[in-house]
């Protein structure tokens, strides 16, 4: 496992991560213990940071991944959890509801303070509220030592960049814009580094589509999106490789990203994409695979309310 520091934070970050919305049930029920052994093999090969939410699964994540967490050295992993938003459409970006909304998730985490705090999809706030209001308070919080970094989530680039220009945050969590059909991130890379903003690549499996099982129903891509998906799961099933796999290797060994976060609550999973990362990329495959996906190729669709995501923005 290589590891790299997450922008211009002390925070030194596994180059594969594990994200946690999948223990709220997001893919599927799971048996407890596959997620409490999930996360404890993520530990053993050396994975380090851990991202999690109130959202996924009304709390329950974060319950989750408390309890795998219990017992577990404090300084043996990097603790990363979301406020802002509790709903699919329930979004409370004010200071005095983040700040609560922090000190239920230290409960539920089991531990005293966060590596880094972000707000969630900040697309469906305010923006000004986010920079005048959400921030700041989330900067106190950083300050009396509950939080160690403060940064921000979202699908729509601009967003993210727009609210990184306007006030320092410390990440910004970018997802399913680093993968075999999505490459728009790393149009990215020099503003967000110029910021100093460290980087986060999440949804390397463009969240399950880029999978032999394939989208979710509540994945919001396209049916083309679906039916490419699917025909790049055909043509890499058929050459005897897992499109997860090509997938997984693709985003983390070409992306600028200090860390690609990558979900799940099955211990296999864990341990096959830590070998995965081991294992020389099937080239001749990719070409083939990124002629199949390119009818969809940098078109994802919309999040967020109109009158955030802004111009520059299209779906
Ligand atoms: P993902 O692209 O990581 O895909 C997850 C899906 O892939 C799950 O169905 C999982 O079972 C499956 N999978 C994982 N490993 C596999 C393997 N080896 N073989 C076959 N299938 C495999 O999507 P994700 O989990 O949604 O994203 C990763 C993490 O990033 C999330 O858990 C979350 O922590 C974070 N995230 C944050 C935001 C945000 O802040 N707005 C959005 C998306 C993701």
């Amino acid at each position: 496992m290589r590891y790299n520091r997450l922008g211009r934070t002390a925070l030194t970050v596994s180059e594969l991560s594990f994200g946690a919305a999948p223990l709220g049930s997001v893919y599927g029920a799971f048996a407890e213990q596959d997620g409490i052994d999930a996360v404890h093999t993520a530990l053993d090969l050396g994975i380090n940071f851990f991202d999690v939410a109130p959202y996924y699964g009304a709390t329950t994540a974060e319950s989750a991944l408390g309890r795998a967490l219990r017992g577990v050295d404090r300084d043996s992993y990097l603790l990363a959890t979301k406020v802002g938003r509790y709903g699919a459409a329930d979004f409370d970006f004010g200071a005095e509801r983040v700040k609560g909304s922090v000190t239920e998730s230290l409960d539920r985490l089991g531990t005293d303070h966060l590596d880094l705090i972000q707000c969630h999809d900040i697309e469906f706030g305010s923006l000004d509220r986010i920079v005048e209001e959400t921030l700041p308070a989330l900067r106190e919080l950083q300050q009396a030592g509950l939080v160690r970094y403060v940064g921000i989530t979202g699908y729509p680039l601009p967003v993210l960049g727009y609210v990184a220009a306007r006030t320092p945050v410390d990440s910004v969590l970018s997802y399913c814009r680093h993968t075999l059909h999505d490459r728009r991130l790393a149009g990215w890379k020099h503003r967000f580094a110029t910021y100093g903003t460290g980087v986060i690549n999440a949804s390397p499996l463009a969240m399950g589509a880029l999978t032999a099982r394939g989208a979710p129903d509540w994945h919001p891509g396209s049916a083309e999106l679906r039916e490419r998906c699917a025909a790049a799961a055909e043509l890499c099933g058929a050459a005897g490789v897992d499109l997860a796999k090509l997938a997984l290797q693709f985003s983390v060994s070409t992306t600028h990203a200090a860390t690609t976060l990558v979900g799940t609550h099955d211990p296999d999973d864990v341990r096959r994409n830590v070998a995965w990362l081991a294992e020389p990329m099937d080239r001749e495959l990719l070409i083939r695979v990124e002629a199949c996906l390119e009818p969809v190729r940098d078109r994802g669709w919309t999040s967020g309310r109109a009158a955030v995501r802004g111009p520059g923005e299209r779906a």
